[in-house]
């Protein structure tokens, strides 16, 4: 007779503090120990219960019955020249996700000297098949829960050594179609009692998912929102961005208005340039009117080339004339290659390879 799979215990890595003061609470333990737990997860980053070293056995012991310490076994990493690396982990159920660890970029999120980005997904895949991605081609598998999340954050930091001061959820998965996994994650990451990191170092990219933008500008916390704009117009954009078509630019544009008037930062739009598809100089001068209408900065990045894709990057004296016609239309804006360009960096490449290497896709 086959046995009943084994439920999965819950992370530690997922808990909120008051969660976590329930459990002990109800096993018994003294209030102290909520805290004393959180900062061995959250300010030590220790990955272990065991190395929980000011905790009683029994309550280690109860600890690693009840739970798993977190939800991201590290399988592989791959560091670029210029340090970019990327960490790729083995889910629960034999998925996998990955985060990318980008070194400073000022130009990017405005304060940002000296300080480390961490690229973090969202979801197994997704289901949003923008053409450029390597996330979309092979379709959406799952959410990620706040554990796999969060403890990403976490896992980064441990394995490179290095503190992450800026987050951008950008990576695997349309991050605003998993929006309470997300948030849930989010007041672990920016929580006093647990990371403590500033919202606005937190970035939120989107496709342009207008319901879920409207209810996140009213969210009380100051977090920074990217748009994957990539398209000026309809007709170009429904090319490069399937959920044009259920959201166009127009209802785009006037949720990221509502968002500008209740939230203080500036509005960063992202735009891949992709030779002969929407790289001309009059998508150039609708995008700095978007640009300015919103008051938002723009993110230029030539296309970066994806296995299965046959589009091109444009010449770089191409991108520059399409840089130079938003700025002389007072646009701030900036034209980056991106790092980690030959490690693969663009999101969900590493993680389609090994899960079709493992049969699953
Ligand atoms: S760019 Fe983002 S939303 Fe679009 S397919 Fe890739 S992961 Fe999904």
């Amino acid at each position: 007779m086959p046995h009943p799979a084994r439920p999965i215990r819950p992370a530690l890595t997922g808990l909120s503090p008051e969660a976590l003061a329930a459990w002990l609470q109800h096993a018994g333990h003294p209030a102290f120990r909520t805290r004393q737990i959180l900062d061995w997860i959250w300010k030590k980053n220790v990955g272990a219960v065991a190395a929980m070293s000011n905790l009683p056995a029994a309550l280690r012991a109860g600890l690693t019955e009840s739970f798993r310490f977190d939800s991201l076994q590290h399988t592989h990493t791959q560091g670029a020249a210029d340090t970019t690396r990327k960490f790729l982990f083995r889910l629960h159920d034999g998925r996998y996700v990955e985060c990318v660890l980008i070194p400073a970029n000022p130009a990017l999120y405005g304060d940002t000297a000296d300080r480390h980005t961490l690229c973090v997904s969202s979801q197994v895949g997704c289901a949003y098949g923008c053409k450029f991605c390597a996330s979309g081609l092979a379709g959406f598998t799952r959410n990620l829960d706040a554990s796999e999340i969060a403890g990403q954050v976490l896992a980064a930091a441990r394995l490179s050594g290095e503190r992450i001061d800026n987050l951008v959820f950008m990576g695997m998965g349309e991050p605003l179609a998993n929006l309470d996994p997300l948030l849930a994650a989010i007041a672990l990451i920016t929580g006093p009692q647990t990371l403590h990191l500033g919202a606005r170092h937190l970035t939120i990219s989107t496709s342009g998912l207008v319901p879920q933008i409207r209810r996140l500008a009213e969210h009380p916390q100051q977090l920074r929102l990217a748009i994957s704009l990539h398209g000026a117009s309809d007709e170009v954009r429904d090319k490069i961005m399937p959920v044009n078509r259920k959201w166009p630019l127009a209802e785009l544009l006037d949720s990221l208005a509502y968002w500008n008037s209740l939230k203080k930062q500036k509005l960063t739009l992202e735009y891949i340039l992709i030779a002969g598809i929407n790289d001309s100089l009059a998508q150039a001068a609708l995008l700095a009117r978007h640009a300015r209408r919103l008051h938002a900065k723009v993110n230029l990045i030539p296309y970066n080339t994806v296995d299965g894709l046959a589009w091109q990057r444009p010449p770089e004296t191409h991108c520059t004339a399409f840089l130079q016609t938003l700025q002389r239309a007072g646009v701030p804006a900036t034209l980056r290659f991106e790092k980690g360009h030959d490690i693969a960096a663009a999101c969900g490449q590493l993680r389609l390879k090994q899960e079709t290497a493992d049969g699953l896709i």
